[in-house]
């Protein structure tokens, strides 16, 4: 096997836009999964005029609900169905569906006959949508009615363990084409990684985008429907299954075309880690640099489950976020020196077989300050940093590093107090009483608190502060891209930044830990 195909599922309710869909995907795929029970039921007549419909092999598929599907009609009526679909096959075997998906407790011999007289393979599934499948090596050996078929396996991963099992039992799977997914969040991964699994397909859904303008359309068509029609689905329906990427995504972000056997894999780590730019950053950088490698999310509820995962798929570079900065610790060998100044670790790595911690945000964000400000230190710089979070304490290692007097100001003034100390910095409490300090140290304010993270109105962690114009801004926020402290800041003639380079750097930096190799130029990279 050269390399997982990518399987685009199709949930549309008419065939007329899963067309569409095809037709807008069909560069970053290599087949389709018709998913028949998803369509209108009139729809459902049509289907054997599919593969005719559209230029790639498709998978007839009419999953039932207990497997995660929308069919409810029962056996009877899907015998017919399937037989529906295999109908009038012809020697153009371009013309027929390429595979079925039949479940493994699904045994129609006459069926099975057709599929196979007329070159249409056979997928003979086990979904389980609720808990982890654990003995997968010696499933494939049952699962499969003949030695033609390909086994998929398929199942809700409870926690990253089970994930791991799934790579370690993948390994002991000889001369049997599989699919093997682990659905979710926690499985994404194995989306990802299809070509290291031995996995013969993944399955993406279309962008959400794409299926809400799909559901629109079919709202519309169905308000025309007897609202008893059995054919009104769920208008929240979105991707086939739970933890699909699209194929967009896929292709582009995590360079899908090019992982195989032996591409080396590093990642992100942390929980619930929703959305990571991480994987764009180094991924772009791997491919710039020409290196075999792909940087993947890895949702883990501990850090021993990420570290044993690192541990399987031979990762010696993980990145770590909220909330394992600190708890990682006590799995560490060796941590750096200022790693334990700021008492969080973000970065990983595996060096003479044990685990080494550093943290790379310290510099991430000295490096985006410099590039702010113009300049290589803070001498004669008075400093406001806001907050005393996790940011904070890599703000405050910089500062000092950078030579600036600092004052550090939070809504809880004993972690103000301590961080303070540590740097020999000065500390008040977030208060409007305080706003005569903050004046004092207002050159630079740097904004650390999550506050301006939400859309609020009273998103503003200092709205008691009158920006005279000539502060500089820096809010290591960066999503949204301008908070409404920097909005204001901007709207007073102050200099304002956000912190989406200092995120950027500080992946740099763990590009060259993890490879050895310079960061690409970022000028003309797209991130
Ligand atoms: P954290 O450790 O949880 O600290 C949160 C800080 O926000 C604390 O100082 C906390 O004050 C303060 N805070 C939260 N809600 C508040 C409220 N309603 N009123 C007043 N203060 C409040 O979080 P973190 O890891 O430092 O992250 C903070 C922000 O920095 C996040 O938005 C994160 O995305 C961003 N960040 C950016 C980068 C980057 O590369 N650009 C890197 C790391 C973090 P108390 O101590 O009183 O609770």
């Amino acid at each position: 096997m050269l390399r997982s195909k990518i399987c685009l599922c199709l949930t549309a309710p008419t065939l007329e836009q899963d067309v569409k869909l095809v037709e807008k995907y069909k560069n970053w795929i290599d087949l389709v999964e018709l998913r028949v029970d998803c369509l209108n039921q009139d729809q459902q007549l049509l289907i054997r005029e599919f593969p005719k419909m559209i230029d790639l092999p498709a998978i007839l598929t009419i999953r039932r609900k207990s497997d995660g599907g929308n069919y409810t009609q029962g056996e009877g009526a899907r015998t017919v169905l399937f037989a529906k679909g295999l109908s009038f096959a012809t020697l153009d075997q371009k013309k027929n569906f390429a595979y079925i998906d039949m479940e493994e407790d699904f045994s129609i011999p006459s069926l099975e006959e057709a599929a196979r007289a007329f070159g249409t393979r056979i997928i003979r599934s086990v979904h389980n949508i609720s808990a982890p499948i654990t003995n997968i090596s010696e499933l494939v050996k049952t699962i499969p009615h003949s030695s033609d078929e390909i086994c998929k396996i398929a199942f809700m991963p409870k926690t990253l363990s089970d994930v791991t099992n799934l790579y370690r039992e993948a390994k002991k799977i000889k001369n049997q084409d599989v699919i093997l997914i682990a659905m979710g969040h926690y499985g994404v991964s194995t989306r990802i990684l299809a070509s290291k699994l031995g996995s013969l397909l993944t399955f993406t859904s279309p962008k959400q985008e794409d299926l809400i303008f799909t559901n629109k359309e079919f709202q519309e068509a169905s308000s025309l429907q007897s609202p008893n029609s059995d054919s009104l689905k769920n208008e929240t329906q979105t991707s086939a299954a739970p933890g699909q990427l699209d194929p967009i995504t896929l292709s582009e972000v995590y360079n899908f075309k090019s992982i195989n056997k032996d591409t080396k894999v590093f990642g992100v780590t942390g929980f619930p880690l929703a959305a990571t730019k991480s994987p764009l950053i180094h991924n772009i950088g791997y491919r710039e640099k020409g290196i075999d490698a792909v940087y993947i999310p890895i949702p883990a509820a501990t850090p021993q489950d990420a570290l044993n995962f690192a541990e399987e798929l031979n990762i010696t570079g993980l990145s770590v976020t909220v909330p394992h900065k600190e708890t990682i610790r006590p799995y560490l060998s060796q941590i750096s020196e200022v790693a334990d100044a700021i008492g969080s670790t973000n970065t990983v790595m595996k060096q003479d077989n044990l685990w080494y911690g550093t943290n790379t945000d310290a510099t991430g964000f000295s490096k985006a300050l410099i590039e702010f400000l113009g300049k290589k230190n803070l001498r004669f710089c008075k400093v406001a940093i806001i907050g005393a979070g996790g940011a904070a304490k890599a703000v405050a290692n910089a500062i000092r590093e950078l030579g600036g007097k600092a004052c550090i100001f939070n809504r809880t003034v004993e972690k103000a107090k301590e961080l303070a100390l540590q740097y020999k910095f000065k500390w008040a409490e977030l208060s409007p009483q305080n706003n005569y300090i903050l004046e004092k140290y207002s050159n630079l304010i740097i904004q650390t608190t999550s506050i301006g993270m939400t859309p609020k109105e009273d998103a503003d962690p200092i709205p008691f502060y009158t920006f005279k114009g000539t502060e500089s801004l820096f809010d290591v926020i960066y999503e949204p891209a301008e908070t409404k402290l920097m909005k204001r800041a901007k709207e007073s003639g102050c200099k304002t930044t956000n912190g989406y380079r200092m995120l950027i750097h500080q992946g740099t930096l763990q590009f060259k830990l993890y490879t050895g190799v310079d960061y690409p130029p970022l000028e003309g990279l797209s991130i």
